[in-house]
């Protein structure tokens, strides 16, 4: 496939994982069509990259039957590459079926039969952003006797995730993960597109753009947000699991389409599995405008929590196909926190 002026389809453009990908699509000299859900979130994206390159269509609700029909329909013919990023990525919600499952299930459906419906000549590659969270359970996650693989699946079910938020945004990602695999095997004869997904652990790393966390901040972020706003003494939550930097995110939508081998695979993206003690301990020892002023649980004690706490990877052959290093998480860590600090200090 060539680079030059080869146009790309990006679902949710205006979210944390996406901005980073149309930037490194717009530097590698792609066309970008992004889709977000206002004309108003369109024109603020457009003005921020200011490119020729980059045009924008409304999907206002992904959730809606055949909501990006209108988008295909009218750029369609234009397309090659579609990465499919947008998808709640939040817990704060008791419809969990309305508000995570349907929109991540009805989401992926809809841009797959679009593609059908209007592109089934012209799109070559779909990229789908699933997560960890379809190649594990949160209890699995926290299971020391499991190892996540590319072949690993969530085993919930439709009704066992809605137990609580965070297993059911794990379900949404499983289904609807699912639900592209078996659009690809059951319309074989009626479109040419191959698919991977990219299964990111947690995702942290700095926003592309800073001044986007000045209205409000995405759910990774948070985890470490709330590390960086902690007072000394406050107890706090210990996340842990895999994690993997947002530019090595955003790196590996580029290769899954550009890289032949990637074709029907999962990518399973994790440097390493962590926990908010390890943050904590970095945060603590790198920035000394923060020592002893926020909180610090009990240093040194992340490795012993995860060995009772965590789940094991292995994502060799992710690793081999991608063939690039991922940021380690004490870079990845000062990097999130040194931006945050600096746009709470301008405020
Ligand atoms: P963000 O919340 O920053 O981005 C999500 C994007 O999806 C936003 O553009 C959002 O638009 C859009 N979106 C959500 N719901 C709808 C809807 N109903 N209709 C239309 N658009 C919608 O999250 P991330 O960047 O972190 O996540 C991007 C992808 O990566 C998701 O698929 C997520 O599941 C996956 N992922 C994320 C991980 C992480 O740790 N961050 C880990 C593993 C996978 P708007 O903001 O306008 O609502």
């Amino acid at each position: 496939m060539t680079t030059d002026k080869t146009t790309v389809f990006v679902s949710g453009a205006t979210g944390f994982i996406a901005l980073h990908v149309v930037d490194d699509l717009l530097r590698a000299g792609y066309k970008v069509i992004g889709s977000g859900r206002s004309q108003e979130k369109n024109d603020g994206l457009l003005k921020k990259f200011n490119n020729p390159n980059l045009s924008m269509e409304i999907v206002e609700d992904i959730a809606a039957p055949n909501a990006f029909d209108k988008a295909f329909e009218k750029r369609g013919k234009e397309i090659r590459v579609v990465l499919h990023i947008a998808s709640p990525v939040h817990f704060n919600t008791t419809d969990l079926e309305k508000d995570l499952l349907i929109p991540a299930v009805n989401g992926t459906k809809s841009i797959l039969e679009a593609i059908k419906k209007y592109a089934a000549d012209t799109v070559e590659k779909v990229v789908i952003t699933s997560s960890v969270a379809a190649l594990a359970s949160p209890v699995d996650m926290k299971d020391t006797s499991f190892v996540v693989t590319e072949e690993s699946w969530n085993k919930d079910t439709w009704e066992s995730c809605q137990a609580n938020a965070i297993s059911a945004y794990c379900g949404s990602k499983k289904f609807a993960e699912k639900t592209a695999w078996d659009f690809l095997k059951e319309n074989q004869s009626s479109i040419k597109f191959t698919l991977s997904t990219i299964n990111p652990g947690f995702v942290f790393g700095p926003q592309l753009f800073a001044d986007t966390l000045r209205n409000g901040i995405n759910s990774s972020s948070a985890v470490i947000a709330e590390l960086v706003r902690s007072k000394l003494g406050d107890k706090f939550y210990n996340y842990s699991g895999p994690f993997i930097d947002v530019r090595d995110v955003s790196k590996a939508h580029l290769l899954a389409f550009e890289n032949p081998e990637c074709a029907g695979q999962r990518l399973f993206l994790c440097e390493d599995v962590f926990c908010s003690q390890e943050a904590l301990d970095i945060l603590n020892e790198e920035f000394p405008q923060l020592k002893g002023k926020i909180a610090t649980g009990n240093p040194g004690s992340g490795p012993s929590f995860l060995k009772k706490n965590c789940c094991k990877c292995d994502n060799c052959k992710t690793k081999k196909l991608l063939g690039f290093e991922f940021y380690k998480f004490r870079d990845c860590i000062v990097d999130t926190a040194s931006q945050l600090l600096e746009v709470e200090n301008e405020n």
